[in-house]
């Protein structure tokens, strides 16, 4: 039997408690567990760092929702990707990364990673024949973002499997601007997902997480040791709240796709708006890919201001219901300026973005409040 994306949202590794009955995986705040015997931990069960049953619901969730075999939980998106690259990755490895990468995952391959003696190179991820052009030797691995943030650019997932396969590199997709609802990376060849779980997943900007999910098991195995000898798993009180979000992704994500699709509309036809970023676009460069790899275009929306850089910082000021602050994902709308804050340490680097454009992160409230909202901002 299988179950559609909802059905495994709200069940899949969720089965009641076999003790009492109760409905929600409970939190289990416990850091060890009463062995049988010596060395007899009942189902792995010995020390929450390696193994905690709120946390491994949440991972199996997420592994049924990616179409992987197992997912891992950690205590943030940063946390996920600095063990997946250090696990995967030795130093005098290379890898390639998107050109308009987060701002954070940039960081952490020039400030952290590089001095470990990991080799990077960015490259426009739209542009198959640059990917190609960027593999060198020694590259490990492809790490893909579609749409990327904050450009909102789309990367053919399935055309940088399939080039990431002839070269014997791994293919990772961080997913979080998608989420498992609009696009599934392992199900079009990607080896594994990574995940801000502090985004769409938790949806409710009140939990900072982040998580893996992979289909081989031979790198699920690596994973699991390297999660456990790291250590930057994520807590039970975290798991639980992000397993509750995760329960009304689907709707969710429904509801942030109406709603931007109406505000892309909107600023395309604004005087003061220069230009529109979102994939759902018909004019938007990737928007035939994004239609192919996606279920819909996404809750992300960023535009560029006819004023340049005042109208971008007075726009971002102005709004009541967008509240002006970084992150996205959650159910209340956000708006920013990557440029001083996401995306500020890339300034003067080739990740730089451009000074006059806005992010928006469209959330799930009354879209006549959020088009008046903009109509007020925009003057
Ligand atoms: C937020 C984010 C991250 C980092 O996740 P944290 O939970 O903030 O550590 C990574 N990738 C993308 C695309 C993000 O938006």
């Amino acid at each position: 039997m299988t179950y559609g994306f909802n059905t495994l949202a709200i069940h899949a590794g969720q089965d009641p408690d076999p003790r009492t009955g109760a409905v929600v995986t409970p939190i289990y705040a416990t850091s060890t567990y009463y062995q049988d015997g010596v060395g007899r931990p009942r189902e792995g069960y010995e020390y929450s760092r390696t193994k905690n049953p709120t946390r491994a619901a949440l991972e199996e969730c997420l592994a049924a929702l990616e179409g992987g075999t197992r997912g891992f939980a950690f205590a943030s998106g940063m946390a996920a990707e600095d063990t997946l690259l250090r696990t995967v990755c030795v130093p005098g490895d290379h890898v390639v990364i998107p050109n308009d990468a987060y701002g954070g995952t940039f960081r952490l391959f020039s400030k952290v990673l590089e001095r470990w003696g990991l080799r990077w190179s960015a490259a426009p991820l739209s542009d198959l024949d640059a990917v190609r052009a960027a593999l060198t030797d020694s590259t490990r691995l492809i790490w893909v973002e579609s749409p990327t943030n904050p450009l909102l650019g789309i990367a053919d997932i399935e055309a940088l499997a399939a080039l990431a396969r002839d070269h014997g590199v791994l293919l990772v997709v961080d997913n979080t601007f998608a989420s498992p609802y609009l696009q599934q990376p392992l199900r079009l060849g990607a080896d594994v997902v990574v995940h801000s779980t502090t985004k769409y997943v938790g949806g409710h900007s009140d939990v900072v997480g982040g998580a893996l999910v992979c289909s081989d098991p031979e790198l699920a195995d690596r994973l699991a040791f390297h999660s456990n000898a790291m250590g930057a798993i994520a807590g039970p009180f975290d798991a639980w709240l992000t397993l509750r979000g995760l329960k009304t992704l689907g709707v969710r994500m429904e509801r942030h796709c109406d709603n931007a699709e109406r505000i892309a509309q909107f600023l395309s036809s604004h005087p003061a708006v220069a230009s529109v970023l979102y994939p759902g676009l018909p004019e938007h460069p990737g928007h035939e890919i994004a239609a192919k790899q996606m279920r819909r275009f996404g809750g992300m929306v960023s535009f560029r201001l006819r004023g340049g850089y005042e109208a971008a910082v007075a726009c971002c000021e102005a709004t009541k219901v967008f509240t002006l602050g970084e992150s996205l994902g959650g159910v209340e709308s956000l708006i920013e300026h990557p440029g001083q804050m996401t995306h500020a340490s890339a300034a003067g680097s080739a990740l730089e973005v451009p000074a006059d454009l806005v992010r928006l992160s469209v959330g799930i409230e009354d879209i006549d409040d959020l088009l008046a909202d903009l109509e007020r901002a925009l003057g």
